[in-house]
């Protein structure tokens, strides 16, 4: 193709396995080969693609970011839409709306420039995640117990069509589209172009608690703040997380962020936290401090390092603390290496949510990260994040896209209800399946609890 803006590669073109998966986040890599991957140079590209790809006979795959943990946008013998180059940022001041392209990275890229103008949108925690995957998953941002989710901030997006058509969709127009856009992710039958994103006024301050214990004081701890998350204030995030420390070793952290206008509200926030009662035995305690954001995502890009090998699940939980703390036991106090971490994050008291394919949520959500950098540790580590998984079943609700992977293991995303809505909506905008969908096996994704 000649009138293209970007660059088209072919399998047999040199520099196509790096567009295959230099952008790839987990180095874990697949071997699923791509068609053609077609590094877009222009929102038309993104027409010009979908259409070759009709003409070609190739399904449509797309990467916004590339930190889809499954490595949702490489998929054999399909065209890859690659957005990197599509970077367009602005900000209306008279709406509060700013409008990002897809692989625009979240923390990055998008909150510098809203920064600029007093505003803030709360983005994935790692900075370099794209907000193309992370929206349409949901977008589990910063205090998003508080927020909301982040595909609650989408106003409006432009899409290219299974049809080859570039549209608006919103509330008002297209609104098939824009109710499956925030929530649908990697099933969603359409090339997301740009994003409109109301945004919020900026914090003035971040102040944390930090509380670090011995694991042998994770039953006594995650029991109190199983109950007492939940009279927490919404402009605190709360995650509680065991992690190998560099100085404490492997340790359960309670940590708190609030988000405020004044210090004083912080600190009255952060309060709550001193009622823990293992506190006597904490190994550390930052007691309602200031922090920055900047800082907090340092430490999430420490966590997170670039060029490692990955697997990853996660978990909404559901029950009393005498089910859920001795289930959740193994994922916190065996990790198999000094660098996985296991995540507790608070969605309590859970908030009503807007009509939107995001419909899967409980108050507790678990996630283990396991990442490590020899070939020679995959099989282990693989094994290890299946049985901690197994263990959570009998009091598990259901899974968040943003880390799953429905290929190895098949956990509900979205209620019944929005499930058939969303598969409607897919029938209709996309009959003669285009773009490739979920990535889930032989008999594609059930919604269901493989389990039940
Ligand atoms: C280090 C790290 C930290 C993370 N932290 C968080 C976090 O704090 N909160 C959270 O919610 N998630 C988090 N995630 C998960 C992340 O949100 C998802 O992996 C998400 O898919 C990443 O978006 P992306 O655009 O970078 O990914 P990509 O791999 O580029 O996209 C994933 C899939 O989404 C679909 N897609 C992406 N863009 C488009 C588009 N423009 N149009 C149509 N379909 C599209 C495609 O199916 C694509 O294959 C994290 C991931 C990593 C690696």
């Amino acid at each position: 193709m000649t009138d293209l803006d970007g660059e088209l590669l072919l399998r047999d073109d040199a520099g196509f396995e790096a567009a295959r998966v230099d952008r790839i986040f987990n180095r874990r890599l697949t071997s699923r080969t791509p068609a053609a991957v077609l590094r877009v140079g222009s929102e038309a590209d993104v027409v010009r693609g979908v259409r070759l790809a009709r003409e070609r006979g190739w399904q449509v795959a797309v990467r916004s970011g590339g930190h889809s943990w499954a490595q949702w946008s490489v998929r054999d013998d399909v065209l890859v839409l690659d957005l990197a180059a599509l970077q367009e940022l602005s900000y209306d001041a008279s709406t509060g709306v700013a409008t990002a392209s897809p692989a625009v990275q979240g923390g990055a890229t998008l909150d510098p420039f809203l920064a600029e103008h007093g505003r803030f949108f709360p983005g994935g925690h790692c900075p370099t995640v794209g907000i193309g995957g992370f929206l349409l998953q949901g977008g589990q941002g910063w205090n998003a117990r508080g927020w909301g989710w982040a595909a609650e901030h989408v106003v409006g997006l432009d899409v290219v069509t299974a049809a080859g058509e570039l549209v608006h969709a919103s509330a008002e127009v297209n609104a098939d589209l824009y109710w499956a856009a925030r929530g649908s992710g990697p099933g969603f039958p359409g090339v997301v172009t740009r994003f409109h994103l109301a945004t919020r006024p900026r914090f003035a301050h971040v102040v944390q608690t930090v509380q670090a214990y011995r694991l042998a004081d994770f039953d006594e701890v995650m029991t109190w703040l199983h109950d007492a998350h939940h009279g927490v204030a919404d402009c605190v995030e709360i995650v509680a997380l065991t992690k190998t420390d560099d100085d404490l070793g492997p340790v359960l952290l309670v940590t708190a962020v609030a988000f405020v206008d004044d210090l004083e509200t912080g600190r009255e926030a952060l309060a709550p936290f001193r009622a823990n009662p293992a506190l006597d035995r904490a190994l550390l305690h930052v007691d309602a401090q200031p922090t920055t954001l900047a800082e907090q995502r340092l430490r999430q890009l420490h966590d997170n390092p670039e060029g490692h090998r990955w697997a990853v699940d996660n978990a909404w939980l559901t029950g009393d603390a005498a089910a859920v703390v001795p289930a959740m036991r193994r994922s916190f106090t065996t990790l198999p290496n000094a660098q996985a971490f296991t995540i507790w994050f608070s969605m309590a008291p859970l908030r009503a949510l807007p009509d939107m394919a995001f419909s899967m949520q409980s108050e507790i959500y678990l996630a283990s990260y396991v990442v490590w950098p020899d070939a020679a540790d995959d099989d282990a580590n693989v094994a290890w994040l299946a049985d901690v998984m197994r263990d959570l079943e009998p009091v598990t609700a259901g899974q968040y896209l943003g880390d799953g992977d429905l290929e190895r293991r098949q956990v509900r995303f979205m209620d019944d209800a929005h499930w058939a809505r969303f598969c409607a909506i897919r029938d209709a905008r996309d009959p003669d399946r285009l773009f490739v969908g979920y990535l889930a096996g032989a008999s594609g994704a059930a919604n269901r609890n493989h389990w039940e």
